[in-house]
């Protein structure tokens, strides 16, 4: 079979695999605790099912403008005013499938053939894949200082006359941590200065821990929206709960609004129209869902961080927001890959390897789950890799006798 350079080109999602090895072995029966996830336990908002409810029971579910719902639009509006303080209007919003595609609905429209795109590392797993498919070129900054924040120096280093862009993701996953607001405002200069697009993936700025908030970029944008190359990107999926019904949104200045919206139209027809309804229940209902949301996390953040901390020679930096801690265990493996199957087939805990997020030695564990799960899993975890941990583990019924170490 012949498959296209491009398709040659990009790797499957590292993430959503995992996902499917880990219902596959419980299929099986077997004892698995997922620590790979990329999505919080509860359910969505009531207001988001009953308003996606209502437009169902009509029956009547039609094609909608490709950029999305009038009602969505004016829903979304009234979120970046109050939570951005961001007077906008319709043509600078997209509504797309997930956040995901609006990500690379903005590739599209921006990246000609070999055009640069500059992120940090640790990054999401799919931006190396998106820039490619969107014909452009990855090009990661990992932070020379070992910490997981880069300086905006870092990154000015890496522009060149094929820069077009640099995509920002804080809170960041997989790390957790959310750059600080000095970095945010000179980023944004830096990229009004130079004419570059500044891509915002504000998906977790809700999700932030220690009563501290995520910094605004539109507060340090000088350039009006209507010409402003800074694109934002929301959705209701991490902080509703609501990653299945696959809606999210850019704002952007209306000339790329528009070709966006061309694209999409091209490939999507927009989103479906049932989940656009659940978005304006989720955006206009009541709010108390992100709040309580939160409070777990940040709990089950206390749990995780508490626990890694009695792993000897393991390096924890505690995440500001998001739902994933991104440790160092090079002192047990350097290998993540290899690290994260030990501990598939050994006892049966889902991992996220490093290297997928470009940074190796890492692992990349999940707490969005139950704090019994989290605390159970890195028991196991605890007792595979620590060489004074007693020679036997319980899981359930099975009894599991080291002969590794
Ligand atoms: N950006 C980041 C940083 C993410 O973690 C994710 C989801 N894992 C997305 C974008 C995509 O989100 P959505 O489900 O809305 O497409």
């Amino acid at each position: 079979m012949s498959l296209s350079q491009l398709a040659r080109s990009i790797k499957e999602s590292a993430t959503l695999k995992l996902n499917e090895t880990a219902a596959i072995l419980r299929e099986k029966g077997e004892p698995v605790i997922h620590l790979g996830g990329g999505e919080p336990k509860s359910k969505a908002p009531i207001d988001a099912v009953v308003n996606c409810a209502t437009q169902l029971n009509t029956g009547d579910i039609k094609y909608a403008p490709a950029d999305g719902l009038p009602a969505l639009k004016k829903a979304v509006i009234r979120y970046t005013e109050e939570h951005y303080n961001k007077l906008i209007g319709p043509d600078n919003v997209v509504c797309s499938s997930g956040a995901k595609q609006s990500i690379m609905n903005t590739l599209y429209a921006i990246l000609d053939p070999k055009d640069e795109v500059i992120f940090p590392a640790p990054y999401w797993v799919s931006y190396p894949e998106m820039v490619k498919l969107a014909g452009g070129v990855p090009v990661i900054v990992t932070p020379e200082d070992g910490t997981f924040h880069p300086t905006v120096r870092e990154i000015a280093d890496m522009v060149g006359s094929y820069t077009k862009a640099v995509i920002i993701n804080s809170p960041n996953n997989p790390c957790g941590v959310m750059y600080s607001r000095d970095f945010i405002a000179e980023l944004v200069q830096l990229c009004e200065k130079k004419s570059l697009y500044l891509i915002m993936d504000d998906l977790y700025n809700r999700l932030v821990f220690d009563g501290k908030a995520a910094p605004n970029c539109f507060e340090f944008a000088t350039e009006p929206i209507d010409r402003s190359k800074l694109v934002l990107v929301q959705g209701v999926s991490k902080m509703y709960a609501m990653t299945g019904f696959r809606i999210g949104w850019a704002i952007a200045n209306p000339e790329l609004a528009e070709a966006m919206g061309n694209i999409q139209s091209h490939q999507t027809s927009g989103p479906a129209t049932p989940s656009q309804w659940a978005a304006v229940g989720a955006l206009n209902g009541v709010q108390s869902s992100i709040e309580s949301l939160k409070l777990t996390l940040e709990n089950n953040r206390n749990v995780m961080v508490e626990r890694l901390q009695t792993f000897n020679g393991v390096k924890v930096t505690k995440p500001d927001g998001t739902f994933y801690c991104f440790p160092n265990f090079s002192a047990y493996m350097k290998e993540s890959q290899k690290l994260a199957q030990f501990l598939l087939e050994k006892v049966r805990v889902v991992t996220v390897p490093g290297k997928e997020f470009g940074m190796e030695g890492h692992l990349r564990l999940s707490f969005c789950g139950t704090i019994k799960d989290t605390m159970d899993a890195l028991e196991r975890m605890k007792w595979a890799l620590d060489p004074n941990a007693p020679n036997e583990l319980y899981l359930g019924e099975r009894r599991l006798v080291r002969d590794w170490l």
